[in-house]
């Protein structure tokens, strides 16, 4: 199973990352629809799909303002169909204010899927997924994703707690997609604006022991300042380690 980290970072694309948007061409599924998006033209001309599903985790601008570079992506590639999936509040607001004429004067041939309630499964084509409220301003939901043989989870835009109760979604995991935006220093800050800190991430790994952690959502900030993330010898014994673009996890 391949997935290819089209944008690793949050809020604003830094000189090495664009923002939110992971593919997996084997599903036929896009998780977020950052900034990093449109290298899906790059992809979609190298491995022509006709549908994507694009599951979101929220709306906040870093995740969803991707979704209007879709039509550049469907002008050059044999994409045609692409689903949406999220809650239905996010939904509303993308279609309202993102593809607001005054925005984006485009209309878009795009088919929204509102997913039911706070959590629930939903079958794809090509694999099943869970999704699961997580604590973050506005919400914003977790994914577990099952596909033949393989299971994996993305958790982004929340700060994780020992007893958080989604924690029973991410046991036997090939892949955890987790954010980690800050390091240890900023603790105080994650928790006040609703993201993950190392240490925090960590604890969860210890946990639920995942056969490997992808550290997503990374502050553009820490690259432009350099700074120290405070990973360790420790950190890659567990298996973790920071996704950066261009990057293909084959898992
Ligand atoms: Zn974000
Ligand atoms: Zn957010």
């Amino acid at each position: 199973m391949r997935l290819h980290c089209l944008g690793t970072t949050g809020y604003h694309p830094s000189p090495s990352r664009q923002t939110a948007c992971y593919y997996l061409p084997d599903l036929e599924l896009v998780l977020d629809a950052g900034t990093g998006l449109h290298r899906l033209t790059e992809h979609l001309i190298r491995e022509p799909k006709e549908r994507l599903d694009i599951l979101l985790s929220h709306a906040h601008l870093d995740h969803v303002v991707g979704l209007t570079f879709l039509l550049d992506v469907m002008a050059v590639t044999s994409l045609k169909q692409v689903r949406i999936f999220g809650q239905p509040d996010k939904l509303a607001a993308v279609k309202e204010h993102l593809f607001h004429p005054l925005l984006f004067p485009v209309p878009l041939s795009l088919e929204l899927h509102p997913l039911a309630g706070d959590e629930g499964r939903v079958k794809l084509p090509h694999c099943s997924f869970d999704y699961f409220p997580l604590e973050h301003p506005g919400g914003s939901i977790g994914m577990r994703i099952e596909a033949v043989c393989k299971r994996f989870a993305y958790v982004t835009d929340t700060t994780p707690k020992s007893d958080s109760p989604f924690l029973e979604q991410l046991k036997d995991l090939d892949l955890l997609l987790h954010e980690c935006y800050f390091s240890d220093k900023y603790q105080e800050l994650s928790l006040r604006t609703g993201h993950s800190w190392l240490g925090a991430v960590t604890s969860i790994v210890e946990q639920v022991h995942p056969k490997r952690t992808l550290l997503i959502h990374v502050n553009p900030l820490a690259e432009v300042l350099a700074e120290d993330s405070g990973y360790t010898a420790d950190h890659e014994a567990l298996r973790m380690s920071f996704a950066e673009d261009g990057m293909v996890v084959d898992f």
